[in-house]
């Protein structure tokens, strides 16, 4: 996983929190990576056309409130390699939880109480990208997962 150099989480907590208010969270320390996911299933599970998530250890983050769980196999519906977490009732996605990477989780940007400290940096799952879609300032463009 590639270290973002840019946006700066440590002046300040960070902290956010879903549509409805029930599920709250703080994120302390520096994040892994701000990274844009393109992929298909992103798109799905947002109703957008890709997903920003702030890339970060579990161990950081402090979350209250119920979630719901979906979990995604993989395409001969093997092994669950990420567990999408989601509020049950406003629906919004808060954080996946990639099975494969041990302890490491995505949480969602948009839920940010400041999204002015987001800065991505890099982009995966490029070969899903729609084609109207060109995001400036991306040192790192993967065609699939780093
Ligand atoms: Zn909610
Ligand atoms: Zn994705």
């Amino acid at each position: 996983m590639i270290y973002d150099p840019h946006g700066d989480y440590s002046r300040r907590m960070t902290s956010g929190h879903c549509l409805c208010g029930s599920v709250t969270f703080e994120l302390t320390g520096d994040p892994i990576a701000t990274a844009v996911c393109h992929c298909e299933h992103c798109q799905r599970q947002s109703g957008s056309a890709f997903s920003v998530n702030i890339i970060a250890h579990k161990s950081q983050l402090t979350l209250n409130g119920e979630l719901r769980t979906y979990q995604e196999r993989g395409e001969n519906n093997d092994d669950v390699y990420v567990e999408r977490r989601f509020c049950p009732t406003c629906g919004s996605s808060v954080i996946s939880e990639l099975m494969k990477r041990d302890g490491v989780i995505a949480i969602k940007a948009g839920l940010l109480d400041d999204k002015s400290i987001v800065k991505p940096g890099v982009e995966v799952w490029c070969v899903d990208r729609q084609p109207w879609v060109s995001l400036p300032g991306m040192a790192v463009s993967l065609d699939r997962e780093g």
